[in-house]
């Protein structure tokens, strides 16, 4: 077999096409190998229009190349005088090519293994692997994305989580919205204000706006307008994320240890003296040792112990599964937050009576936003991988990218 039809073979080169030659540039290495194989392809008779496919005459030509795979462990170029043909009804067209799409300066293999290679790797070793530059593999990971999207049809999920992350530097931030059953990203968009989320709900069909049962999120005011503008069944719909409840407990917490432990430090009493981590901890998370000071400590009438006896009764609320006793027990906490003469704590009682009815919503829904916090530390992994991102949009990318679950491949 002549290199001719050996490459006919390999590229799956198939009439009218036909490999009309097979170049290789020796190398000055001492190996002997080729550098480059270049591999021209060149068109029989008959021309067909790619819309149509009725046969026309050649208008004219011009030849273009494609990287392809390496092959004996030289660069393979692929070479061909592609003809355009002049149809009566579509005008001047390129006919169609089969291994590569529109403009494309590479082969659609070449592309996949690309793609392969950015799941696996960071880009800047995508760059050393393949010798393409930075903006040649952002190009191919952006078109992967831009085909991902384009071939995803319909988004309509059943509970969804929204979340914040950091884009660049602090305060600079993207939106991600994620599917909680299937764990992917389905949208995300620069900022963290209203119009962020907006755009999402923006983008989906009325049908899959109704279809909508849950969105957790933590309570950012931006994520509830923007969700109560668009969800009409939003006061049924939205979700506070337990963590963010519970977090904004143990900050208050702290305080008021932070604050009678100053108190007691002057009239020489270090009882709470470096205990910090031993509050924020759950009743269940304490062992052995500890217990018995722990429960001396508890017992006593210092306002730290009172202040967590009620972060503790707080984090019982979540676990009721009926909505009817679950509200009862908050109002009754709230009762006890609103006599418990502890300032610190006693701020939350309007914290909580605002947002009751989302707290009620994910407790009926057993919902958490912990799927969508999981996928902002993937996201931060994301980040460090890629060195950071010029551009928000290129950010975007990636996660579509990574964590869309999209088809990517030419
Ligand atoms: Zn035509």
């Amino acid at each position: 077999m002549d290199a001719e039809h050996l490459y006919e073979t390999v590229l799956h080169v198939t009439p009218p096409w036909y490999v009309e030659e097979v170049r290789g540039k020796p190398s000055a290495s001492r190996l002997g190998k080729c550098d480059e194989v270049v591999v021209v392809i060149a068109h029989g008779e008959p021309l067909a229009c790619p819309e149509c496919g009725c046969a026309c005459p050649r208008h004219d030509s011009r030849v273009r190349r494609w990287r392809h795979l390496d092959t004996c462990e030289a660069r393979t170029v692929l070479e061909a005088d592609v003809p355009r043909v002049r149809c009566p009804e579509h005008g001047v067209r390129q006919i169609s090519i089969p291994w590569a799409e529109g403009r494309v300066p590479y082969t659609r293999a070449f592309e996949c293994w690309v793609i392969d290679l950015l799941l696996e790797g960071t880009p800047a070793g995508v760059a050393r692997l393949t010798g393409l530059g930075w903006d040649a593999v952002n190009a191919i990971k952006g078109r992967a994305v831009d085909r991902g999207l384009s071939r995803r049809g319909e988004v309509s999920p059943r509970h969804i989580g929204v979340d914040e992350t950091s884009a660049k530097k602090r305060h600079d931030y993207i939106t991600v919205v994620s599917d909680q059953e299937t764990g992917l990203v389905l949208h995300v968009s620069p900022g963290k204000d209203a119009e962020s989320l907006g755009k999402f709900y923006h983008s989906l069909t009325i049908s899959a706006i109704n279809r909508i049962e849950s969105v957790a999120m933590d309570m950012s005011l931006a994520y509830i307008a923007a969700t109560k503008e668009h969800l009409p069944q939003s006061d049924m719909a939205i979700c506070f994320d337990r963590f963010h409840v519970a977090s904004a407990f143990s900050k208050a917490l702290n305080k008021v240890r932070v604050r009678e432990n100053l108190k007691l430090a002057s009239q020489g009493d270090g009882r709470l003296v470096g205990t910090r981590h031993d509050w924020l901890a759950s009743d269940a998370q304490i062992d052995g040792r500890t217990r018995r000071w722990f429960k001396e400590l508890s017992a006593s009438a210092l306002q730290t112990s009172r202040a967590w006896a009620i972060k503790e009764a707080a984090s019982r609320c979540w676990e009721f599964v009926s909505v009817g006793w679950a509200r009862k027990a908050w109002k009754r906490l709230i009762g006890w937050i609103d006599r418990c003469r502890i300032p610190e704590i006693k701020k939350l009682s309007d914290f909580l009576k605002v947002h009751l009815w989302g707290i009620l919503n994910a407790i009926s829904f057993g919902v958490t936003n912990s799927p969508a916090e999981g996928i902002n530390s993937r996201i931060q992994k994301l980040k460090a991988r890629s060195c950071g991102f010029a551009t928000k949009a290129a950010f975007a990318t990636t996660v579509y990218f990574h964590l869309g679950g999209l088809d990517l491949y030419p």
